[in-house]
């Protein structure tokens, strides 16, 4: 379970999170959405303490994220600590971002074997195992050049999952690919939500939110203006800012 709570992020004067609270049950998937610079891509930073938060806290299963807790206060990790938190959440984002020099088996298993102490034969095991997930088993030895961006995105969501993550993060996981390769990601993330694993997905896919959301969650100006079922929030929106920007995308 993902507590988000009262969380206010400021870039110098500019806050571009504002008091944002929100849960997400186990193995639920939330879509935000929200216009150009309302604070979506910094809520998921914030979710991974890539972004320090100015006030208020995020918790997965009752640990805060980037602190610990003794007495009634809280410290700050250690970097080491941070790193192996950070494990926990997977993060896939626009531009994949796969190791060019690594073939798609090495940059699945690097970090299950560095960060989960796991042999490399079983490391293997298992990157075999999610590239059969994603479709991708036969191009276990090819490199993220060779592949299409769709294929690469694929190859992106298996690394991540490598780690048995507690919740995954996607931030506009297909906002980078020709049209025709969205959907072949969008299937992958589909069968995820479908695995129990916690989901938290930006993206602009009206269609796709509306069939696999349990909340969506719309963002203006660093707020949550509106939040409730799929169905509801698309169909019939109560705010007039989320009228407008379903008006725009549909
Ligand atoms: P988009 O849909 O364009 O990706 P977004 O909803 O993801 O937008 P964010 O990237 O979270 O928006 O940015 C929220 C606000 O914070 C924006 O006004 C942005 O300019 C600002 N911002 C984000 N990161 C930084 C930073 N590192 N330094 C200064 N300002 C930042
Ligand atoms: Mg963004």
């Amino acid at each position: 379970h993902i507590s988000i709570t009262g969380v206010t992020k400021y870039f110098g004067k500019h806050k571009a999170l504002d008091e944002v609270s929100l849960e997400l049950a186990p193995g639920s998937v939330t879509v935000i959405l929200g216009p150009s610079g309302s604070g979506k891509s910094t809520l998921l930073r914030a979710i991974n303490h890539l972004e320090r938060v100015d006030e208020g806290f995020i918790q997965i299963d009752g640990d805060y994220i980037g602190y610990r807790q003794r007495g009634d206060r809280l410290y700050e990790l250690k970097e080491s600590a941070i790193l192996r938190q950070r494990t926990e959440v997977g993060y896939v984002f626009q531009n994949f971002n796969l190791f060019p020099h690594l073939t798609v088996l090495e940059n699945i298993i690097e970090a299950p074997i560095v960060h989960k102490k796991l042999t490399r034969p079983q490391a293997i095991e298992r990157a075999l195992e999610l590239l059969d997930t994603v479709g991708l088993r036969h191009k276990a030895d090819a490199w993220p050049r060779q592949l299409s961006g769709g294929q690469q995105q694929r190859i992106a969501i298996a690394r991540a999952l490598a780690l048995n993550p507690r919740v995954m993060l996607f931030d506009e996981p297909t906002s980078a690919l020709d049209p025709e390769l969205v959907g072949e990601v969008l299937d992958v993330i589909r069968s995820l939500a479908q695995s129990g694993v916690t989901l938290v997905v930006v993206t602009h896919e009206i269609g796709f939110a509306r069939e696999v959301a349990d909340q969506i969650v719309f963002m203006v100006d660093g707020k949550i203006v509106e939040q409730g079922a799929a169905r509801q929030v698309i169909n019939a929106p109560q705010h007039p800012r989320t009228r407008r920007f379903l008006a725009n995308v549909l």
